[in-house]
């Protein structure tokens, strides 16, 4: 505990948060993610973020991107269910009953894209992760940020926040403004940086100590959106879901740090010790 209110995510509240897996369950038992990104261009950021998803537990892992992403997340996420958006940009989302939404990573901010966004978020008010192009759509629209569902959780690097939101003179202006916003708008705001803060509606901040500079690369992001998705489908509260998903994040980048040096782990290296994570939590 730090000050008044705030707390340091540290193993104890971890392991209050996490669920193991019951033994008398289906895949119906542990919900149903849909990540939605991949444009023209941009089809990796939707690998990573499915990959992501399915390797956090997600009983049904669905992803909606661009037609022309249809043969690589065939063959890098078999698992997954393809659900095709459009043809090189996302043009049409769908509304899955039950699903829990992860959208955002390489979405693009295609004119049609932004239109089909914005829409989709008129007509939908269940939590969702919002990240990526999804924020800078959002930015770009006056009312973009009322379109935000109660409790859901927005996880902006220090750039995309400051589009959302404005520039801030430091870090505790920063954090101060967040706390502000998250209050205002009833939703999580994930503050990715060095030690990530978690601000809740009540404006409660939950600092993150797991992670490394070896996430200083394009994609670290985008598994950190799977792996949030993933929790929320499986009836994590949303403020359960971004607290483990970035604790989990940042263990799995410690992992892969040891294994292959900050330097050389790959935002696909931290995926692949997504499972060494959840071994110990079991
Ligand atoms: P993005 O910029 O969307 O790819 O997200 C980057 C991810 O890597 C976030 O989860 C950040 O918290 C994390 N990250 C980036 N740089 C660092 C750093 N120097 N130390 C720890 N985590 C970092
Ligand atoms: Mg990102």
């Amino acid at each position: 505990k730090t000050q008044t209110d705030d707390f340091v995510i540290d193993d104890d509240l971890i392991l209050k948060i996490f669920k193991p897996r019951e033994d008398f369950s289906h895949k119906g038992t542990y919900g149903k993610s849909i990540i939605i990104g991949g444009s023209y261009g941009k089809i990796g950021a939707a690998v990573l973020a499915t990959k992501s998803a399915l390797k956090s537990g997600s009983g049904l892992t669905f992803v909606l991107a661009s037609n022309c992403g249809y043969e690589i997340l065939k063959t890098t996420c078999p698992e997954a269910m393809f659900i095709k958006g459009g043809e090189k940009f996302i043009t049409q989302i769908d509304e899955m009953e039950n699903a829990v939404y992860g959208i955002g990573p390489g979405l693009g901010t295609d004119e049609e894209t932004e239109k089909t966004l914005l829409k989709f978020l008129e007509n939908h008010s269940s939590p969702l992760i919002l990240d990526a192009d999804a924020l800078n759509i959002i930015s770009e629209n006056e009312n973009g940020l009322k379109l935000i569902p109660k409790k859901s959780i927005i996880t902006p690097h220090p750039k995309e926040f400051e589009r959302l939101f404005g520039k801030t003179e430091n870090s505790i202006e920063r954090l101060n403004l967040a706390k502000t916003k998250a209050k205002d708008l009833g939703i999580y705001i994930v503050l990715k940086d060095h030690h990530t803060q978690i601000i809740n509606p009540e404006g409660t901040i939950f600092y993150n100590i797991t992670g490394n500079s070896g996430l200083a690369k394009g994609g670290s992001g985008d598994v950190l959106t799977g792996i949030i998705t993933s929790l929320l489908a499986q009836k994590y509260s949303s403020e359960e879901a971004a607290i483990l998903g970035v604790w989990i994040h940042g263990q799995a980048a410690d992992f892969a740090a040891e294994k292959y040096s900050k330097e050389s782990m790959q935002p696909t290296d931290l995926i692949d010790e997504i499972g060494n994570v959840f071994l110990d939590l079991n």
